[in-house]
């Protein structure tokens, strides 16, 4: 593996870094109040180029691979995670699949304002009745001329009331399974297509999600990303690749709590000394390192297989899966650390709280990560090998 990073993306970094830092964070109680990220920040993110994290160059994006992509995720995940979330599934599951899978005329019509944050990306896949079991999805598309008519109703759906284009999974044919669900690019004015009220969530305040309506919504043929029958095949590879940018998330929250923690063991006295003096503190910073650490090694590790191409299906799942739950319990031991004060309003411990368990629950629960290891690791397992 090789992680000697280009000049330019550790410049790159170093900018998003001070921008989340600086800008971000001392916007952040405006951002749970208002549940939306101020225009004025949107602006420097688009000027940033923190809407083309995905999008070649070609396209006037950044376009990165996955290890430096993993690079800037890991900085947005240091502040507001509901910030964050907004440029995840933008530069995740909301373009990776048109740049992936997109024909030339779908990339041209819709990268360029995609990267320009013109246009936002989401991704619909959820229902009331399918989260887990995504392949049991009920909107329906019938095709009638040129176009196909879609209906049904889609749930949770991050970014939903500011995206500019939505890709929509729906049944194409009932009796093909998985090999019978298609997914549609469906843009914002598209006649039968209309936006739920915005979620009322417990965190990730500023990153709006909402249901998708669509009645009698007609897309016409050349809306199809991929192949007729191709989407559910699609969207799984689409998540992946979204799931390793999680982990990057979750690992720069992790980072800035334990900064956070640091700063705070330092300068809080009790009985006399420094908070940092006591070993009870002591190793609940070394538990937090640790995570940070593992993290860090297994979502990098995973992020430069996807780059060479590998199968990682399985690593995806583990990184995503321990990032996810490590960030729980890092977020705790923060907590613990800062006492009584971790738990007022205003103080970034108790945001990175709420905000740290829809890690656990969103691009697939922690036991969907562990069917999908299982998996794998019987599919890897040659049984005609005597081991004992
Ligand atoms: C803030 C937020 C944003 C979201 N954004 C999007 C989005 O942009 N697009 C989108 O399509 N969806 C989105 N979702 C939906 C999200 O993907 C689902 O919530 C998630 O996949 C879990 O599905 P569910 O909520 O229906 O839970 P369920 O599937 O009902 O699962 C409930 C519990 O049962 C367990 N379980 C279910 N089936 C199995 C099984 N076979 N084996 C083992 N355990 C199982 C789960 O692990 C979980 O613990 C979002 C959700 C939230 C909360």
């Amino acid at each position: 593996m090789d992680f000697n990073f280009p000049e330019s993306i550790l410049n790159y970094r170093d900018k998003v870094k001070e921008f989340v830092d600086l800008k971000v964070d001392s916007c952040s109680l405006r951002i749970e109040k208002e549940d939306r990220i101020p225009p004025d920040i949107i602006n420097e993110a688009k000027a940033l180029g923190l809407f083309g994290l995905s999008i070649p160059p070609e396209y006037g994006g950044i376009g990165t691979n996955m290890v430096g992509k993993c690079l800037i995720f890991e900085q947005l995940g240091r502040t507001n995670n509901g910030f964050t979330t907004v440029f995840g599934a933008h530069n995740g599951v909301g373009t990776v699949g048109i740049v992936k899978l997109g024909n030339e005329e779908q990339k041209r019509r819709f990268l360029p304002l995609m990267a320009k944050g013109e246009k936002i990306g989401a991704f619909a896949l959820s229902e009331a009745e399918s989260g887990s079991a995504a392949v049991a999805i009920k909107t329906k598309a019938i095709k009638k001329g040129d176009n196909y008519v879609l209906n049904g109703c889609k749930t949770n759906v991050t970014n939903g009331p500011i995206a500019g284009v939505i890709t929509v999974l729906a049944v194409t044919d009932e009796s093909k399974g998985s090999r019978g669900i298609t997914a549609f690019l469906v843009e914002k004015d598209a006649k039968g297509l209309s936006i739920g009220s915005v979620d009322r969530k417990m965190g990730l305040k500023g990153s709006q999600s909402c249901s998708v309506i669509l009645e009698d919504c007609e897309i016409p043929e050349e809306n199809i990303l991929g192949k007729e029958g191709e989407g559910y095949v699609n969207a799984l590879k689409v998540l992946a690749n979204g799931r390793v940018g999680l982990a990057a998330r979750n690992l720069g929250s992790m980072q800035k709590l334990m900064e956070l923690s640091m700063q705070h063991a330092s300068m809080r006295r009790q009985s006399g000394n420094s908070l940092s003096k006591y070993q009870a503190v002591q190793h609940l910073l070394a538990d937090i390192s640790i995570e940070v650490e593992v993290t860090r090694s297994l979502t990098y590790r995973v992020a430069w297989m996807v780059d060479q191409g590998l199968k990682v299906l399985k690593e995806v799942a583990i990184a995503k899966y321990y990032a996810s739950e490590a960030y729980s319990r890092v977020v705790d031991k923060a907590m613990e650390i800062f006492g009584g004060l971790g738990y007022m309003k205003g103080v970034p411990v108790e945001r990175f709280y709420r905000d740290a368990r829809v890690a656990r629950i969103v691009e697939g629960t922690s036991g969907i990560q562990k069917n999908i290891i299982a998996e794998q690791l019987f599919k890897e397992f040659d049984g005609s090998s005597k081991v004992y």
